[in-house]
């Protein structure tokens, strides 16, 4: 269906969620989806009695019938006529419902493992290529033939057929197989970010039927807009980062189409396609959030241009901001761009402390990267003491953190607080093979130091480093380190918060048990694990053994 038809009916359908269906608006947008996604759809087919009425028994048509028959008014008549041909066998909304009576109906036509993200977000990989999310297909290897940056325009990859026979999966009530990731965390108690996205659909039926699910544009982007990085973290890979691209070549791990992918990936190229610039500021009213990921996604030149864009269109306000940083810039250009913004979300990629998050996320060093965090608070008050008060009163300060992209602070009390910008700042911590026998220590000196939120993010890939392959024998110790009365005691800490919203980090660190006993230990993959960790230890001069003494020893059998 061509852009113009759905950008058509979008604003229609749109329009009627706030203004009120008539029971044609509701025929038209079952049309509207049979044509576009081939899914038959009635909301009322099945509802109760008091919220519908059958179009044959509309006692109000009939009496208006009747009316119209005694006056003899044709017009009336053949309206009448029409409709009951339109109408016959459909069921409608009574007239005068309260507000929000509809909503149930709507969210039990959401379909049980449904997803927003193919309708609304759109993922770009620094290799250019689009995905509906970070988490689709993660780890496996994919091959759309759908090209990329380099030959299509950003509306043209939103558009894509992939994408397309995504969205009809999803209403059909399907499970795709690429969204694996989603599956097993769900499988593991976990909140996937299908469902953080609005339950999936669930928590804002309404919007999601009329709204979302007929989006012609974005109203979200993920960017990766190149590999460009000053970081070689070990769970990351050449594909995500130029210093690692660097490590492989000189270690000859890449060569050929692949090695020519790599370098590729760490060339910009959003913008010098000049269609993007337009496509992007005719999307830009209807954007609310842009999350930066990289590489670096602070090192990205294409990142500054991008906001500047936005915010000279006038949009920059409505558009809230996420970043996933490694932590190790701390740059105050970007902080002015922010202030066009007002709505920033930055996530440290701090995974561990002291020299084995040196280890983890070489060349950055814990001490300069936790410097960056402070230097962020510093900048985003503009009053030292009411800085001070807020990090030293716990409960005060909590006001200002919340979850992803909700709840923060009103202008009103930006103003009372001397806050330049309303900024969240999280730790988002990446559980695998090398920290999570470790992760009550971090806890404990994160939360102790910093007044911010946490997250977990467990690794998928690369398979290796995941913690769920490791050592039977060394789950138990860390099943035992982290159900320590006295650990989970401090966690209950009102004042510790875990994202998502509503969750606490008690409840995740016991999805996170169940993640890691989601497989058996496996030998073939440790091995392969310490084998690779050898590899790059050597070049680096680094010793695993010596910066992580206490798994060692467990794991050094299997050398
Ligand atoms: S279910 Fe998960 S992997 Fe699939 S599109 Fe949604 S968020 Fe992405």
């Amino acid at each position: 269906m061509d852009l113009d038809k759905r950008e058509f009916y979008y604003e229609k359908f749109k329009k009627a969620m706030w203004e009120g269906f008539t029971p044609d608006d509701y025929l038209e947008y079952y049309d509207y989806i049979k044509e576009r996604f081939g899914v038959d759809i009635d909301f009322f087919e099945d509802a109760p009695n008091d919220l519908v009425v059958s179009a044959e028994n509309d006692e109000d048509r009939i009496e208006h019938l009747e009316e119209a028959l005694r006056t003899k008014n044709r017009s009336d008549i053949e309206k009448i006529t029409e409709e009951n041909k339109r109408w016959r066998g459909k069921k409608f909304p009574r007239p005068n419902l309260k507000p929000g009576a509809l909503e149930p109906l709507f969210r039990d036509n959401v379909p049980e493992h449904f997803c927003l993200f193919p309708f609304t977000q759109m993922n770009i990989d620094p290799d250019g290529r689009a995905r509906p999310c970070c988490k689709w297909e993660v780890g496996n290897v994919w091959d759309y033939n759908n090209g990329s940056l380099e030959d299509k325009n950003i509306q043209e990859l939103f558009d894509q057929p992939y994408i397309e026979d995504i969205k009809k999966q999803f209403l059909r009530g399907e499970k795709p197989k690429p969204c694996k990731a989603c599956w097993d965390e769900e499988d593991s108690g976990m909140e996937s970010i299908r469902y953080m996205y609005q339950m999936g659909g669930k928590q804002r039926p309404t919007a999601t039927w009329f709204e979302h699910i007929t989006s012609p544009t974005p109203v979200g982007l993920d960017l990766k807009l190149s590999s460009i990085c000053n970081n070689k973290c070990r769970i990351c890979s050449p594909f995500l980062s130029s210093k690692w691209l660097q490590e492989h070549e000189d270690l000859g791990l890449v060569s050929g189409g692949v090695l020519k992918g790599y370098r590729l990936n760490a060339k910009e190229k959003f913008i010098t396609n000049p269609e993007n610039i337009e496509i992007l500021k005719h999307w830009a009213p209807r954007i609310q959030g842009i999350d930066f990921f990289g590489g670096e996604p602070l090192l990205q030149a294409e990142h500054n241009l991008i906001l500047k864009i936005i915010a000279e269109a006038g949009y920059g306000e409505n558009i809230t901001l996420y970043y996933n940083t490694n932590g190790a810039i701390y740059d105050e250009e970007i902080c002015k761009h922010w202030e066009s913004f007002g709505h920033v979300n930055l996530n440290y990629s701090i995974d561990d402390i002291g020299k084995r998050f040196d280890y983890e996320r070489h060349p950055a060093k814990y001490v300069e990267v936790v410097d960056n965090v402070k230097k962020y608070y510093d900048y985003v008050f503009t009053d030292k003491v009411t800085m001070d008060k807020i990090i030293k009163n716990k409960k005060y300060f909590h006001r200002f953190n919340s979850t992803r992209h909700g709840e923060y602070p009103s202008p009103e009390i930006m103003k009372q607080r001397g806050m330049k910008i309303a900024m969240i700042n999280r730790f988002y911590i990446t559980v695998g093979f090398f920290n999570i026998f470790y992760i009550d220590e971090i806890l404990r000196e994160l939360t102790t130091n910093f007044n911010m939120e946490v997250q977990f993010n467990p690794v998928h890939f690369p398979h290796h480093y995941a913690c769920h392959i490791l050592p039977e024998k060394m789950k138990k110790v860390i099943i035992k380190k982290l159900n320590k009365i006295k650990f989970r005691t401090i966690m209950d800490n009102k004042y510790i918060k875990c994202a998502p919203g509503g969750s606490t980090v008690n409840k995740e660190i016991d999805h996170l048990i169940t993640f890691m006993n989601s497989s058996k230990e496996n030998p073939d993959l440790i091995k392969h694990a310490l084998k690779t960790i050898r590899l790059h230890d050597d070049y680096r001069k680094e010793s695993f053994e010596e910066v992580f003494p206490e798994i060692w020893e467990f794991l050094k059998e299997y050398e």
